[in-house]
């Protein structure tokens, strides 16, 4: 397939802030790099695609997103070799996603050229900003947004779309407490809890704030229409290990499709767990742990790849899980993940895109 090579022009800043920032101490979601990625789509297509200053953007008060909330994005990270080559894992699964979400949204997709031409030249113009060291990484943020300076209830005709990017430290992975929750929902079948919309997050906060307000740091979605079975933790998708069995919720309409979780399975099976993806109700959850069966609980997902669950309270009673180091499964999966996404481990399903600068 003979690759069409799009002209992007760069616009580059005036000076660079890479010299104010403290590498040693980042706080995700905080600093952001010199540059961003941007192209807007309007009569029908998208328009010329530019690399520009990592800056603000002047909006009517009328654009429609902010009033209909027809926004999407992603999440991806880039990591720097010590040959300086930068690595991608499975950009296009991202990509894949953002459409997606896109369709679901009546949003315009976008195409591949587009997304990986745009985000290889700003990670080529800010490849300062990949940070080196073990645990650190790029954090890239794609994001599509409606832009008519209209409110009227209707697809947008003109839309935005951007990637920003900025370097994340080492997760600090502490186990986090969990509650069941069964009052609230994420996302219900039929909805858009499998598009990564801006408005499912809005939705959360709310019982996210009354469950950490009660002592818990996420809370455990269950399905819309009887709290009975497991959907995701907190905005990652959720596994457990029962009896050997790596075990988590089949995807419906209602769960992110998450590329950790679909990575993490790859993983457990090339290593010869077993695997098991379907229902999985609470109820069971419960029953092994009162068996001595429940070994394992974690949630999956790019910001922290597996991020250990320490305790689930569920129906009054707190179920304390094993201590991390003697979960066996989640550590070897979690590890041979790690090495094939910064090229220590052979990548046998050819999840690394490799930037050559
Ligand atoms: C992004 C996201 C995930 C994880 O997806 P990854 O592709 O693994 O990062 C899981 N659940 C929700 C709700 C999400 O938004």
């Amino acid at each position: 397939m003979s690759v069409h090579m799009l002209n992007i022009p760069v616009t580059r800043a005036a000076q660079s802030r890479i010299s104010e920032v403290d590498f040693d101490h980042l706080q995700f979601g905080k600093t952001f790099s010199d540059h961003m990625f941007v192209v807007d789509y309007k009569d029908g297509a998208w328009q010329e695609p530019q690399v520009v200053p990592y800056g603000t953007m002047e909006l009517s008060p009328a654009t429609s997103s902010l009033h209909y909330g027809q926004a999407i994005f992603e999440g991806m990270k880039a990591y720097r070799e010590e040959s300086g080559d930068i690595l991608l894992f499975r950009p296009l699964a991202n990509l894949r996603r953002l459409n997606a979400s896109a369709e679901r949204l009546c949003m315009p997709e976008l195409p591949e050229e587009l997304f990986m031409q745009g985000l290889e030249q700003l990670l080529r113009v800010d490849a300062d900003w990949v940070p080196i060291g073990k645990g650190r990484s790029l954090y890239i943020r794609p994001l599509m947004f409606a832009t008519d300076d209209f409110i009227g209830v209707r697809p947008s005709l003109t839309y935005k779309f951007l990637i920003i990017t900025g370097p994340v430290g080492a997760y600090y992975d502490v186990p986090v407490k969990v509650a069941v929750e069964t009052t609230y929902v994420r996302s219900a079948e039929g909805g858009a809890g499998f598009a990564k919309a801006a408005g499912n997050y809005a939705a959360a906060l709310y019982p996210t704030r009354r469950m950490q307000q009660q002592g818990y740091d996420q809370l455990i979605w269950t399905d819309a229409k009887e709290h009975k079975y497991v959907e995701e933790s907190g905005t990652m998708n959720v596994m457990f290990v029962i009896d050997n069995v790596l075990v988590t919720p089949s995807l419906s309409t209602s769960i992110l499709h998450g590329i950790t979780r679909d990575s993490v399975l790859q993983v457990a099976r090339d290593l010869g767990f077993k695997v098991e993806e379907r229902k999985v109700s609470v109820e069971e959850v419960a029953q092994a742990y009162k068996a001595g069966k429940l070994q394992e609980a974690f949630g999956t997902g790019t910001a922290a790849i597996i991020s250990q669950i320490a305790l689930i309270h569920y129906n009054g009673e707190d179920m304390e899980l094993p201590p991390v180091q003697e979960r066996t499964i989640s550590n070897a999966i979690g590890a041979e993940l790690d090495k094939i996404r910064t090229a220590q481990a052979p990548d046998p399903h050819n999840w690394v895109y490799r930037l050559t600068l």
